[in-house]
């Protein structure tokens, strides 16, 4: 599942697999499929994640 959590007018898409956030519900979800599909975090995918 992704969480959107809005933050300093901000709105941010956490993948609950890993906990990552991203800018877009699209890499979130691409995130979590991973997460999900290979029990891992990909680099490709990650690079994208910002701290929040
Ligand atoms: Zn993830």
């Amino acid at each position: 599942m992704v969480k959107q959590l809005n933050k300093n007018n901000k709105a941010y898409f956490i993948c609950e697999e890993c906990g990552f956030a991203y800018l877009g519900r699209k890499t979130a979800n691409e995130c979590k499929q991973w997460c999900r599909t290979h029990h891992s975090c990909s680099l490709e995918i990650t690079k994208y994640a910002i701290k929040i």
